[in-house]
């Protein structure tokens, strides 16, 4: 059992080419097949070298580890397809010399301006044929012009093309709705139809699960199979359309749709997977977070849903709170020195990680995303004038913050209890609701209004540095 991911890389991958990318590798997992990795970058307009690394990084990042492709090697390899034109290359000929194929001479211009004529007619849309069955001296003429060629495949007539989708049931598509699809542009690379056409059947994939809006690509890919002779059918699944919770397709308008814009918003990959799992498919009404070896004990293509999915950044961010919850503080901690390094806060130190596994465990409960964290944290690396919220609550709490202070100089031990014990000791005889008690101490403490549990807060950040931000607050 092979299965495959075939990323066009153009950045970051998008989340719906994710989803694709973990059905595959959960499917082949559990069946104790061998999942692929192939590149597909034969458009050269529209890759680079650093699209190419971002899905490398993608892959990695969500722990969707490839038995083949770039940098694991294989059999079947390259495993680029800007490295295998010469694959397409014999195809191509080949399909020219048994009559499946043949040089088509229409410019863009001049296909624009007819398909622009045909609208409202009845033709069937897309490749009118004009090339189809031009003869020598005609192609001569073409040639003597100048004119550049592309390769078209020449569909057979009045068949059906009919294939078994394990999602969708059997989808049968009549030949006279597939026009003469280019297989080789005129710049002499291949198209996707043919280079994933015959790769996949070069690699033996032998289940190919991608998304439905390359459901048309399937009948096209058979038919280029038959005219190669080759035998093996694999087995198709066609994966239900990611939509935004409107319906309508993802868009960059809607949100963000690259799993790379996800990590930088602090999401943990493990979120990520568990939420891009559901996405389609669903193992009871009821169960919502999955390990990933659940997911590959369970997961089964049967259980994919044929509607679409709705992409729900709400139910991601329920789902990441509860990977961010069950960490221990060690592992927390790391996360946390990457943000907070990101944000610029000098968090990359041993005392860093040391005040981060202390307060790893009081953030833990109040973040949906690690990015929530370092402006929560900032008063733990360095004193900073207090926000404008902040300042408010200062006003005029001169003479209270010193007694504040005055009092927890005479704590004897520097605990979290022992700090609450004080400070409700003094809010209590002054009469003083907790909101109006604590809030200076955090304004002063902390520059702003939100931060993590305050007791806590002020045990990490230590006696000396608490009494001398208490003391020095701007309260005028
Ligand atoms: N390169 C194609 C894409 O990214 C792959 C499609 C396929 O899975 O056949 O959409």
């Amino acid at each position: 059992m092979r299965t495959r991911i075939a990323p066009a890389p153009s950045g970051s991958i998008h989340v719906g080419n994710a989803r694709t990318a973990l059905y595959n590798w959960l499917f082949a997992r559990g069946q104790g097949g061998v999942f692929v990795l192939r590149v597909e970058d034969t458009d050269q307009s529209r890759v680079s070298e650093e699209s190419y690394q971002a899905v490398l990084e993608d892959m990695r990042w969500l722990g969707l580890a490839w038995d083949e492709g770039p940098e694991a090697g294989g059999e079947f390899g390259p495993y680029r397809q800007s490295l295998r034109s010469d694959r397409y290359d014999a195809a191509a000929l080949s399909l020219v010399d048994a009559g499946h194929a043949y040089r088509c001479y229409c410019t863009p211009a001049e296909l624009a301006e007819r398909r622009k004529a045909a609208r409202g007619s009845q033709a069937a849309p897309g490749y009118d044929g004009r090339c189809r069955d031009l003869t020598e001296r005609q192609r001569s003429a073409f040639d003597a012009e100048g004119r550049s060629w592309s390769l078209r495949f020449r569909v057979p007539e009045g068949r059906t093309i009919t294939f078994d989708d394990v999602i969708r049931g059997t989808i049968a598509t009549p030949t006279s709705q597939i026009p003469d699809f280019v297989i080789k542009r005129s710049d002499g690379s291949p198209t996707y139809m043919l280079a994933a056409g015959i790769d996949d059947a070069l690699m033996a994939i032998t289940h190919i699960i991608r998304g439905e809006d390359l459901i048309a690509a399937t009948p096209r890919q058979l038919l280029l199979r038959e005219a190669m002779a080759i035998e093996d059918v694999p087995v198709f699944a066609h994966l239900p359309l990611l939509v935004q919770p409107d319906g309508k397709p993802l868009s960059k308008r809607w949100g963000d749709v690259s799993v790379g814009a996800y990590r930088k918003g602090g999401f943990l990959p493990e979120a990520m997977v568990n939420y891009l799992a559901l996405l389609g498919w669903s193992y009871d009404d009821r169960t919502n977070i999955f390990t990933v070896d659940e997911l590959i004990d369970r997961f089964s293509l049967e259980r994919v849903a044929r509607n679409p999915a709705a992409f729900d950044v709400a139910k991601l961010e329920w789902v990441n709170g509860h990977y961010i919850r069950s960490k221990s503080p060690a592992a927390l901690a790391a996360d946390l020195e990457l943000v907070c390094v990101e944000a610029g806060l000098p968090a990359g130190t041993v005392e860093g990680r040391r005040i981060l596994t202390a307060v790893a465990p009081l953030l833990a409960e109040r973040m949906k995303r690690l990015t929530e964290a370092p402006p929560m944290l900032r008063f733990l690396f360095g004193r900073a004038a207090p926000d404008d919220k902040a300042a408010a609550v200062l006003a005029g709490q001169g003479s209270y913050l010193t007694a504040v202070a005055e009092r927890l100089e005479a704590i004897e031990k520097w605990t979290a209890p022992a700090i609450e014990e004080s400070l409700r000791g003094l809010a209590a005889e002054r009469g003083l609701k907790p909101k109006h008690a604590f809030q200076p101490i955090r304004a002063a403490v902390t520059g702003t209004l939100v931060s993590p549990p305050l007791f806590e807060s002020l045990e990490i950040l230590g006696r000396t540095e608490t009494i001398e931000r208490l003391r020095e607050a701007p309260t005028a």
